[in-house]
């Protein structure tokens, strides 16, 4: 029997106006279906929209600490609730069971902290230039928005944006990716069990173009928070400019980690291992460029060679399972179409084909891949492939090593192995990108730092830690003059240079 699954929108389960359904499976084995969720189109938007803005005026009124003990008891929840989300989340976008638990767990520390940030939500106050007068700047929650999120992380995104809306005292309208609803639904039944009042969070399943399209065009959403591809963030950057609306974008990247002749061999090659083909290669952090000094180039390869040949793919609710599907089948093609290009391009270390032997015949699999003596202008040292397909890149020199790591255009995530201070410090400086990591691989951010990249990686927004507050609610400056005369600001006041 198949689950059907509802929109939230005003505290209430609605099945899309229409009455169209989509359906979610399984990418480790099609024949399991996850559930059917409604296609919803712009009639249900707008049925989203009105309830958060019903909802905002006493949502954004309440302290901001009695927002915060609402989060802390919805992280109280989601922890309560971790196996269960992330076996689900297995299922369902098919990363294994290690990494869907790290999935969750992020959403509960971003709680957390955000919950936290009920009791401090810091201002400004600064001394003012008049006497008798007394100057701040203040965070206002902004009002109704709307979050697009991608499969990769159908927790953890979600929550990054949702928590700090939610401590300024915004409501929300959220839409999943089509390959990840149920994740999301059950995320949201938890908030709403946490006690987060109804019509504060909405939630309408349905495609990019229909519910997607509708929430980026409402006059009533003040704001768009968005991760997923680079071409789908300009669209919806440029539809969001109509209604001066205030726009996150999370994109694509194109993440290298640098193996410098004097680095630790296995400890890059644990980390290589963990960054390039963990979650299939599917994070936006994942590193899809090796690039390795000349001097330790072909030690490196063999042993990564050998590395990668032992990796088990399977059901990622299998413990023996070291990397799980891929979201789909449109994927499989896409990575197969790149290490085609890449046979043209560069040498076939290992990989390079889908896998259907066995049970992976019933999913979307595709062999971990690697290709050396790749240029670094080829179309898969430059491309966004989103699967686990890495390109070691050899370089002799300091200054080619920089050309190379910022000669992409993205700018998320970049790591250097080396055991030279100096230019571990270099590449912080030099390197392009909004996460930089020495003697770590390209993934690993915490959810107290900002999140987020340089180039087509964003539009200079970040995530999580302070720098979500910023995104999330309007500063207002305020003056309260007590001296009980007209004070006028830069006339009525002496500096030292006039004397
Ligand atoms: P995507 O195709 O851009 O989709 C992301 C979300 O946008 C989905 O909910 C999608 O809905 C929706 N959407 C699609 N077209 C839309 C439109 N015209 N208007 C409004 N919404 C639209 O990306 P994805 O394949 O899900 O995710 C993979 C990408 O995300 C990669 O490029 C990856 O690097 C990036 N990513 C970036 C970060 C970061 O923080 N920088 C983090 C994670 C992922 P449907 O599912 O219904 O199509």
């Amino acid at each position: 029997m198949t689950t059907t699954y509802q929109n939230l929108i005003g505290g209430e389960w609605k099945p899309a106006a229409s009455g169209a359904t989509f359906t979610s499976l399984s990418p480790a084995n099609r024949d399991e279906v996850i559930g059917e969720f409604p296609a919803s189109g712009p009639a249900d938007v707008d049925d989203a929209v009105a309830a958060a803005g019903r909802a905002y005026p006493a949502w954004s009124g309440m302290p901001a600490p009695k927002r915060g003990e609402i989060l802390f008891r919805v992280a109280r929840l989601l922890a309560e609730h971790k196996e269960e989300l992330s076996q689900l989340m297995t299922r369902e976008m098919g990363k294994v069971l290690s990494e869907a638990r790290g999935d969750v767990q992020e959403a509960i520390d971003v709680a957390y902290y955000m919950a936290g940030e009920g009791r401090r939500l810091f201002g400004q106050t600064v001394p003012s230039e008049m006497p008798d007068k007394f100057a701040m700047a203040i965070r206002r929650p902004i009002g109704v928005v709307g979050i697009i999120t991608p499969w990769n992380f159908p927790i953890a995104i979600p929550a990054w944006k949702l928590f700090p809306a939610l401590i300024c005292g915004n409501t929300a309208v959220m839409k999943p990716a089509s390959d990840t609803p149920a994740c999301m639904v059950r995320f949201v039944e938890l908030l709403m069990e946490g006690g987060i009042p109804a019509g504060v969070v909405n939630v309408v399943t349905g495609s990019g173009g229909e519910v997607g399209n509708a929430i980026v065009d409402h006059p009533d959403v003040r704001v768009i928070s968005f991760t997923g591809h680079t071409d789908t963030g300009v669209e919806i950057s440029t539809r969001a400019a109509k209604t001066l609306k205030r726009v996150s974008l999370e994109l694509g990247g194109k993440n290298p980690i640098v193996i410098w002749e004097d680095a630790d061999l296995d400890l890059a090659l644990d980390s290589v291992i963990w960054s390039a083909f963990g979650t299939s290669g599917q994070r936006c952090t994942a590193a899809s460029r090796l690039i390795v000094h000349r001097a330790v180039h072909d030690d490196f390869v063999h042993r990564l060679r050998q590395r990668v040949a032992k990796l088990v793919l399977g059901d990622g609710l299998l413990e023996e399972t070291d990397v799980g599907p891929v979201i789909n089948e449109r994927a499989v093609e896409r990575i197969a179409e790149y290490a085609s290009i890449g046979r043209d391009e560069a040498d076939l270390v290992i990989g390079g084909e889908p896998a259907r032997e066995g049970a992976l015949g019933r999913g979307s699999f595709f062999q971990p891949t690697v290709f050396t003596e790749v240029r670094p202008d080829a179309r898969i040292a430059q491309e966004e492939i989103f699967g686990p397909v890495a390109s070691v890149i050899p370089v002799s020199d300091w200054e080619e090593t920089v050309r190379v790591v910022n000669g992409v255009k993205y700018g998320l995530s970049t790591s250097l192995f080396t055991n030279d201070i100096n230019l571990a410090f270099r590449s912080i400086r030099d390197f392009e990108s909004g996460l930089g990591y020495v003697n770590h691989g390209t993934i690993g951010a915490e959810a107290h730092l900002p999140f987020g990249g340089v180039k087509a990686t964003g539009n200079g927004h970040r995530e999580v830690g302070q720098a979500a507050l910023d995104f999330f609610s309007e500063w207002k400056s305020v003056y309260i003059d007590y001296s009980g005369k007209l004070q006028r600001a830069q006339i009525d006041t002496t500096f030292v240079d006039e004397g």
